[in-house]
């Protein structure tokens, strides 16, 4: 039996987040399963749309934010577009691999963006939601699967994420991690060709200590009263600190200015 967590004495919520990373239905599945079992509400990052994709997202306590891929020069309004489109109630955007440039910050106020949860601070005590120049909120994650197992090269329980210290924790999973409990980032790579196929997929699933066996261990010391989703962290911080610049306005004056004949 898991021993319960030490909750941070500053109360700090702590957000369960998953990138979805175009991963297949099986994989999916297995994560709807697991988030359903563990009944903890979490933001899910979307990616594309699927039968998998819509069943998880429909889960209870679980809210939508998008994850485009910015990389390789894609068109980045046609993405960003293409995907809130898809998943009108996504609030939130973390882009694949965080790539970030501040051109983003125009479009994503264009585009309603509430949240962007983008910046990883692996491990920093005391994060907080914050203002950026533009006016947007930002949530910086605390901790990220992949980055655990080249951080800590084979060790997988839940004291090494220091979850008594103070400050936001924003934790992030990827459903193949979680499905294939990843020890090694060259498991993933290896395993990458071979997703698409059930059988094949489950062959490569580890045995033994590995992410999924962390997610185990840290869902079942976490209590519902102490997570929430990013957006109810974003909104209360919004409803409790006035941003000070003028930055949205110049960007909207520009917007026009850039639509006119
Ligand atoms: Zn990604």
């Amino acid at each position: 039996m898991s021993s319960p967590l030490v909750v941070a004495a500053d109360a700090s919520p702590v957000c369960l987040t998953l990138d979805l990373d175009w991963a297949p239905d099986h994989v999916l599945q297995d994560t709807r399963l697991l988030l359903q079992q563990v009944g903890l509400p979490a933001t899910i990052f979307a990616t594309h749309q699927s039968p998998a994709v819509t069943t998880l997202l429909a889960l209870v306590g679980c809210e939508t934010g998008v994850h485009p891929n910015f990389l390789g020069g894609a068109d980045e309004d046609a993405v960003l577009t293409r995907l809130l489109t898809a998943f009108p109630t996504a609030a939130g955007v973390r882009s694949h691999e965080l790539y970030f440039n501040s051109r983003l910050l125009p479009l994503f106020q264009r585009k309603g963006v509430r949240y962007f949860s983008n910046d990883l601070m692996f491990l920093h005590s005391g994060l907080q939601p914050y203002y950026d120049w533009s006016g947007l909120v930002r949530l910086p994650l605390y901790w990220e699967d992949d980055v655990h197992c080249l951080y800590f090269d084979g060790r997988f329980d839940c004291a090494a994420l220091q979850l008594d210290r103070p400050g936001l924790k924003v934790l992030n999973f990827h459903p193949v991690h979680l499905y294939l409990n990843t020890r090694e980032i060259a498991d993933y790579q290896a395993a990458k060709p071979a997703l698409a196929d059930p059988a094949a997929a489950c062959a490569l699933r580890r045995e033994g200590l590995g992410i999924r066996t962390l997610f185990l261990d840290l869902v079942g010391r976490l209590h519902p009263a102490q997570m929430r989703t990013l957006s109810s962290v974003a909104e209360e911080f919004r409803a409790a600190h006035r941003f000070a610049g003028r930055t949205p306005e110049r960007f909207a004056l520009q917007a026009r200015k850039e639509r006119a004949p």
